[in-house]
Formats: C-alpha cells, structure tokens, sequence
C-alpha cells in the first residue's frame, strides 16, 4: 500500500475489524473496508464497494489462506495477476506439477504414510505460514503428529496432510518480479524465516529437548531475515525464475504475472531444492520497502515490491496494456 501510494494511486484496504485501529496508525491507507471474518474478505458486499472505486484487488497470502478458491476465481473485480495460478498455489499436488514442469529440483513426495523411509516433512495444503507441520520418519511418528492436528481439529483427516522429503540446508526465498508488458524478470530480494518452535530449538540443548519432552516442532512464521546471496548463486537464480515463468505460461495462461517466491533449500554443494511457490506477493518482502540490495542495482529510487507492482500498473494504464496484467 505505501508503494501504490508512492506512485500515486489512492488505496482501499480491507481488514477485520479488530485490525482497524492498527491500520488506522499509516497515513498511506487512505480507506478501510471492514469486514467481521476473515471469510468474508471479498463478499458481494465488498466487491461491490471495490467496483464503485475502480479498485484493483492485489492478492496476497492471507487472501488464499481465508478464501475459497473457487470463490477468487469468479471474482468480477479485476485482480492484478493471473488469478487462476492461485489455484496451483493452494493445492499442493498441483504445486508439485509446476514446478517439475518448470524443471526446478524438489524434495521427492511421499505418497503414503507407509512409504515414509526417511526423514520427511509433513504439511498442509494452502497458505499456512508454516503452521502445524511437523516431521516424521516413519508411519508411527507420523501418525502420531496427524494425531495431535486431528485433536486440535487443525485438519479432518490424514487425507489432509502432503508428505515430503525433508532436505538437509539452509532455507532460502527467493523473489521475483516478472514483467509482462517488458517481458522480463527481476530478481528483488531473499529472505530467510524465523520460525517457531524449529528456530528456538537451538537455544534447548538435544539432551534437554528430550528430558522435557520435545519430540516434534512447529514452522511457524514469527518473522523474516534478510538475506544476500553469494554472488556464484545468482545465474541459477535467473534461470529458475525464468523457467518457472516459462512452465506457467504454458500450464495456466496467462502464465506467472507480477510477483512471486520461490521457496526452498540451498544444500552444501550450492544446489536450490525448491520446495514451495506462491504466486503473488510474499511477506518477506516486507523487509525491503526502503529497496533491497537487487532492487538497487535496477532503480535508482527505493523500489519494494508494493511499489513495483504500482509501478506495472501504472506502465500498463500509459501504454493501454492493462489486459496483459489484469484477470
Ligand atoms: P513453507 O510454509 O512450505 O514455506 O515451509 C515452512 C518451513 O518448513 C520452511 O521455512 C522450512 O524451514 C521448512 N521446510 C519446508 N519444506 C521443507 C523440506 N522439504 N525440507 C526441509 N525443510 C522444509
């Protein structure tokens, strides 16, 4: 929103009530639409409001996480973005698919508990931010994290959790900016998280965990890090945004438009094992509304995220590209 506001457009920003105050505090938030659940996010109600403004609706992670997809995708505002790859986003094995598409190194599903033979990682489908994985490296410690997640009604069934590889390195988020009126991809900034409880264990010695009874751990997000690569690490970087935007266009037209993250795992030999995409700005780019170390090497003014997405839109409106950018 201060990057739309910096290039001059007016914003409109729908939250729940109880945030209101909070969002209240920015002066770049020039209208609130409230809304009592997150459920309700783009209510006929909303939508009507939004149309009445012009607005351009740009989604983020909250938006898939709360949202039906169904619901987005007969949205009648316009959405910044190829509002269908949304889909391919929240559903985990359609996720899977794009990105062997796009030929990008994953960790290996596992597809049932009883062919875990090694250290995986257990999630949910949609945007979860991390929330209620856990690790298992065989059918009993599987069952036995499904079993909490079923107690605390976090999901229905087993049939809800994605089994994966769990890969050995560090976590690195990569975000990109593909332009589709310049027909080019920017690479805008990295990040790392900061999760609980898996960032806190190291502060609990291994031979504690156990005497208090530690035996799995949480991913969720708390906040973000940023991150700069070295620099060896850059061409494949391009590359695999490059084929990621690639398999996009040809699996869900009108291909990957804007911003998105490629999430993964860089392992000892300098290797991405990209676990996760989202199709559409991350929190992570939060860290960079002053402009990042790679936005710099593009612009001279502070360039984030919000505002390059601003940015587009306003280059679309001069040069009557908006079609191109919009679903
Ligand atoms: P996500 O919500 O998918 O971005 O994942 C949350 C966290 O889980 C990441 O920041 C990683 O620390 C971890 N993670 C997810 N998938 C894997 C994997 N296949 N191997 C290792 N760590 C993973």
């Amino acid at each position: 929103m201060k990057g739309a506001k910096d290039e001059g457009f007016k914003t409109v920003l729908i939250c729940k009530k109880e945030r209101k105050s909070l969002y209240r505090r920015f002066k770049f938030v020039d209208e609130i639409f409230e809304i009592e659940q997150n459920s309700e996010t783009i209510s006929s109600e909303c939508q009507e409001y939004l149309k009445e403004k012009s607005c351009i609706l740009i989604p983020h992670g909250s938006l898939i996480a709360y949202s039906d997809i169904d619901y987005i995708e007969q949205l009648s505002i316009p959405i910044f973005g190829n509002k269908w790859i949304l889909r391919w986003e929240a559903d985990r094995n359609l996720k899977q698919e794009l990105m062997s598409s796009a030929g990008l190194t994953t960790p290996q599903p596992v597809k049932s508990k009883h062919d875990i033979d090694r250290l995986c990682i257990v999630k949910l489908h949609g945007a979860a931010g991390g929330r209620g994985y856990f690790l298992a490296w065989n059918r009993e410690t599987f069952e036995k994290g499904a079993l909490d997640l079923l107690k605390q009604d976090v999901i229905k069934s087993e049939d809800d959790l994605y089994i994966q590889e769990y890969v050995r390195g560090v976590p690195v988020y990569l975000h990109y900016f593909y332009s589709a009126i310049n027909n080019e991809i920017e690479f805008l900034g990295a990040d790392r998280r900061y999760e609980t409880d898996i960032d806190g264990l190291g502060r609990i010695p291994a031979s504690h965990q156990l005497g208090i009874g530690i035996q799995t751990s949480s991913y969720n997000v708390i906040g973000n890090f940023p991150l700069v690569l070295r620099e060896s690490l850059l061409g494949k970087v391009f590359s695999m945004g490059e084929d990621f935007v690639r398999a996009a266009k040809q699996l869900v037209p009108p291909g990957m438009i804007g911003p998105f993250c490629l999430e993964g795992v860089c392992d000892a030999l300098g290797n991405f094992v990209t676990f996760e995409f989202s199709a559409r700005i991350v929190a992570g780019t939060n860290l960079y509304i002053m402009g990042s170390p790679y936005s710099s090497l593009i612009y001279d003014d502070p360039m984030s995220m919000g505002r390059r997405i601003a940015l587009e839109i306003k280059n679309a409106q001069n040069n009557a590209d908006m079609k191109n950018i919009l679903t």
